[in-house]
């Protein structure tokens, strides 16, 4: 049995949205990530089982070790389908947010969302939702949004309704989330529901092979040589590692190909945090990510050097300049925080 997590009234008002609601649009966050894509069309697999009219729109492309997942071709990028998806979102009787706290995480249908006349429903596991739905379903302590999106579907009472193909979504969401299970993945609950979506006929090895296994060759060489450039601060107990523009069309990188770097310097032995900098293709910023082991709060460094924020184990954030300006930046704040990088437990 799955404690209850959700209030009772949350899921009476969502069971009497769904009751009414015909159009349904589900969103989810800018460079969507397994949680997002699977959570996203886990609810979308449920809901159109019960017949309703649902489309699922994220702002920009997501990865293609994703593509395999059921339904993802049905995914609107709104950066394509702007205009399509405006009016999807103008005319739906019920909005979906999916693994983001705010509406910024949307960037461009950001303005589309607040200006929709939809019932708006938050589904999502990030810290400090901000009130921008009509119900708020935040859960910090659930490591993923698609564990969420399980737990809601059994408790409107449609887990017999739950398909293979939602299961396999779903379970891809709490994989990727938790980094295989390696981290945030020590609640027995989540056992259980891996238990009740191999019930579903999933195949998790699979699956596992599926989002890990299928990169290129140039992206193996490309972890290679930014392990070689990596950067250790023994004294702060972090590391860091980058990639420049150059060095992405060197190893003709695509979207995707450093997904999991950040994690790869938290295998050596006493350091709690990673930091990887990114120059984007695409706008001219450097992307940040942080991972840390035990109570290191990156999220907090994210806020405060970085503008962004997160969970405590993972965040991230954006810093505009140069990648050595973006560097600089990280030692400052690792300066700052390293009595509480060294200190024990
Ligand atoms: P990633 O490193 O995978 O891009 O992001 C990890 C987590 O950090 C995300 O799930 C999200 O919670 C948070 N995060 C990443 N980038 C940003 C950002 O620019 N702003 C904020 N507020 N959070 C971010
Ligand atoms: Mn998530």
């Amino acid at each position: 049995m799955l404690t209850k997590v959700i209030d009772q009234s949350k899921i009476d008002h969502i069971s009497r949205w769904l009751g009414h609601a015909e159009k349904i649009v589900i969103i989810a966050h800018v460079s969507p990530d397994g949680d997002a894509i699977g959570s996203s069309l886990g609810l979308w697999h449920y809901l159109n089982g019960r017949g309703k009219t649902v489309n699922v729109i994220v702002p920009n492309a997501f990865p293609d070790f994703l593509k395999w997942m059921p339904g993802s071709k049905e995914i609107l990028l709104y950066d394509r389908y702007r205009d399509f998806a405006d009016r999807l979102i103008a005319e739906a009787d019920l909005v979906c947010c999916l693994d983001f706290n705010a509406l910024n995480r949307i960037e461009t249908i950001a303005g589309s969302v607040r200006n929709a006349t939809a019932k708006k429903l938050l589904l999502d596991h990030h810290l400090y939702p901000e009130s921008f739905c009509d119900i708020t379903v935040s859960h910090p302590a659930i490591s993923s949004t698609s564990e969420l999106v399980f737990r809601l579907i059994c408790r409107l009472g449609g887990y017999d309704d739950i398909t293979r193909e939602a299961a396999e979504c779903i379970y891809t969401g709490m994989m990727t989330d938790t980094g295989g299970f390696t981290y945030n993945s020590n609640n027995r609950e989540i056992y259980f529901i891996i238990s009740e979506l191999l019930a579903k006929g999933i195949d998790k090895d699979d699956i596992y092979r599926k989002v890990y296994n299928t990169y290129s060759e140039s992206r193996l060489r490309l972890m290679g040589y930014v392990l070689t450039q990596m950067q250790v601060y023994p004294d702060c107990r972090a590391a860091m590692i980058s990639l420049t523009k150059r060095e992405q069309s060197q190893f003709s990188y695509i979207r995707g190909d450093s997904e999991g770097f950040v994690n790869i310097p938290l295998s050596i032995k006493n350091v709690v945090l990673s930091c990887f900098l990114r120059e984007d293709t695409e706008r001219p910023l450097i992307k940040v990510s942080l991972r840390s082991v035990g109570s290191f709060p990156c999220n907090q460094l994210a806020t405060e050097f970085f503008g962004g924020g997160g969970h405590l184990n993972a965040s991230g954030g954006e810093f505009h300049g140069t990648i050595d300006q973006a560097k600089a930046q990280l030692e400052r704040a690792l300066a700052k925080f390293k009595p509480l990088l060294t200190a024990k437990g």
